[in-house]
């Protein structure tokens, strides 16, 4: 190679870098839009969990359809690719719900359709075509209860412990929750079902789970599910997912409370940012906090930025998880 052609090669690999260099920095600017689907529009109430991600890229994940979303007609869903269930109780999977959007009050959600036995995320999934992506041994119930429903069963997807899946560009994986994952014997049909039932016992799905997201623009999200304090929120959300962004768990007695999961965000995952879940109070009144609530105790209790998911209200996300619009 001579002296021109050498200088010819390094100035397309300056030119290739500059590009990519360019496609790297916009990637990371882009934002990743997280909305609330609560019980009532503009708070943070007892029974929201709802939360739709959408990538940069288009792609739309529902996390724990809950209660508050008014069933597969809900017109705040849109499309949905992925729906995401962390564990099989019926405040996550869905069990019951509104009659429509913000058809109950803040403590008090309406709670007047039953979901089962087939449970509003897979009611979801059958309307939208999602895929439904669980860890553990969740996939087979979803697969068999999309299958019963004349759905796709393929569309139930696993991504256990230690490994992924990519979908849409957003890659997938499940950390443990310590926690419990029966399912109600409601969701069993026929005399399984009525046996459960009796004896106060309830169906294996195995470990419940908590999720780690990577989005398109490079921003990691840490979703903890119902969990308690676990060591893998440091050894393997923080070191190994280096999650920057966490929704958080705060309601207490069935999973930590505002104390427990402040320490999780200011000494396990050290994230640069928080969304408060799953606090089962009103957290909120006229969009402000409400003084005394659990909520109020775990945003003075944390280091970092704490986001309240008011229903309805887009939050926008770079990479590094800075807010840029919403919050
Ligand atoms: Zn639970």
């Amino acid at each position: 190679m001579n002296r021109m052609m050498r200088s010819a090669t390094w100035g397309a690999c300056l030119a290739w870098a500059a590009v990519s260099g360019v496609s790297v920095v916009s990637a990371q600017a882009q934002t990743v839009k997280i909305t609330s689907l609560g019980s009532v529009e503009g708070e943070f109430c007892v029974a929201d969990r709802a939360l739709i991600f959408e990538d940069p890229n288009g792609t739309r994940v529902l996390y724990d359809p809950g209660r508050t979303v008014a069933g597969a007609a809900d017109s705040r869903l849109g499309t949905i690719d992925i729906v995401l269930v962390s564990h099989m109780h019926g405040d996550h999977v869905g069990n019951a719900h509104g009659k429509a959007p913000d058809s109950g009050s803040c403590d008090k959600p309406d709670l007047s359709v039953s979901a089962v036995p087939n449970t509003s995320a897979v009611n979801i999934a059958l309307a939208k075509n999602s895929k439904i992506v669980t860890g553990s041994d969740m996939p087979a119930f979803f697969a068999a209860k999309l299958r019963a429903n004349g759905g796709n069963p393929g569309n139930s997807i696993l991504a256990r412990f230690g490994g992924s899946v990519t979908l849409g560009g957003v890659r997938i994986a499940t950390v443990p929750a310590i926690h419990s994952n029966g399912v109600d014997p409601d969701f069993i049909e026929g005399d399984l079902g009525k046996a459960l039932k009796s004896a106060g016992l309830h169906g294996d799905a195995g470990l419940a789970t908590g999720y780690v997201l990577r989005f398109s623009n490079g921003l990691v999200v840490y979703l903890s599910g119902d969990t308690g304090i676990t060591a893998e929120q440091e050894t393997v959300v923080r070191n190994y997912y280096q999650a920057k962004l966490v929704v958080m768990n705060i309601g207490d007695v069935f999973t930590t409370g505002p104390a427990e999961a402040a320490y999780v965000i200011n000494d396990l995952v050290k994230p640069a940012a928080v969304i408060a879940s799953h606090a089962n109070e009103v957290g909120t009144v006229a969009g402000k906090l409400r003084p005394g609530s659990k909520t109020e105790t775990f945003v003075k209790a944390v280091k970092v930025p704490v986001h309240i998911p008011l229903s309805g209200k887009t939050m926008e996300f770079d990479a590094a998880a800075r807010c840029t619009a919403g919050c």
